[in-house]
């Protein structure tokens, strides 16, 4: 049996399923039952109209060092794994996060009121600061030297500063990632003040307006921080995407990027 796949096909009845909410990164730590999380579980499967007899749920806290949430269904069994950044979090607040994980599983309809409970939860400023904390002590993925194999992060940085920042951007740390990561070219995390690039790109064949381009992009992020920062999660406003072709191989990088494999 696999752990919640985020890309998993519902399976026949009798196999077992899988849902996800976010990008987990789950490091170990003990897990721990959350209270009357079962029966908000069993509230919300009523609620949301899912066919047949619910199954039995257990519901646990999880190390998850950001907002993630899992469920994993094997014949009657249902596991939801709550992250930890829900602890103490209101009721209501746990409801809503069972609706959205249940309605992905069984795939309904959440509720408008529910949904945007939970968004509401999502966005508000304390969840950011416990994400942020959780992040602190946990998140860290494995990162290599600003300086790579081809491409050297710092000067390009000191640069990009100069020509588009006036030299007034802070610098926070810089790192290529350890390993290549599928979906994300670059990720700034606030909590950890640090921007890293995909290991990916740092080879001779890139050239080093690509590299150049991610990294402004990644600067812009410490120009303007999210509320709610988290890797992988993309939200530019139209003044972001304004301001990143000021870059002067904007497009140039696109049409690259584009046709990287
Ligand atoms: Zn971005």
């Amino acid at each position: 049996m696999s752990e919640a796949n985020p890309t998993a096909v519902p399976q026949p009845a009798g196999a077992t399923r899988s849902r996800r909410i976010g990008r987990a990164a789950a490091r170990g730590g003990d897990a721990a039952s959350v209270p009357g999380g079962a029966l908000a579980f069993q509230r919300m499967f009523t609620r949301l109209g899912c066919q047949g007899r619910p199954p039995q749920f257990a519901v646990e806290f999880y190390p998850y060092a950001n907002l993630s949430h899992t469920i994993r269904l094997r014949d009657d069994d249902a596991t939801a794994r709550l992250s930890d950044v829900l602890r103490g979090a209101p009721l209501g607040v746990i409801e809503a996060t069972a609706a959205v994980l249940l309605g992905r599983l069984y795939r309904k309809r959440v509720p408008h009121e529910l949904m945007h409970l939970y968004r509401q939860f999502s966005a508000a400023p304390s969840t950011e600061r416990r994400i942020r904390r959780l992040r602190q002590n946990r998140a860290r993925r494995p990162t290599l030297p600003a300086r790579g194999q081809t491409h050297d992060l710092a000067p390009l940085f000191t640069a990009l500063n100069r020509d588009y920042f006036g030299g007034r951007l802070r610098r926070p740390a810089l790192a290529w990632s350890a390993r290549i990561w599928r979906r994300q070219l670059g990720c700034f995390d606030p909590g950890l003040d640090l921007i890293v690039l995909n290991v990916r790109l740092d080879r001779p064949g890139t050239p080093q307006y690509v590299v150049e381009s991610i990294l402004f992009h990644e600067m812009l992020h410490v120009k303007h921080p999210l509320r709610v920062a988290r890797c992988g999660l993309e939200i530019h406003s139209l003044e972001f995407r304004r301001e990143e072709k000021r870059f002067l191989h904007f497009e140039r990088a696109r049409r690259y990027l584009k046709h990287m494999r």
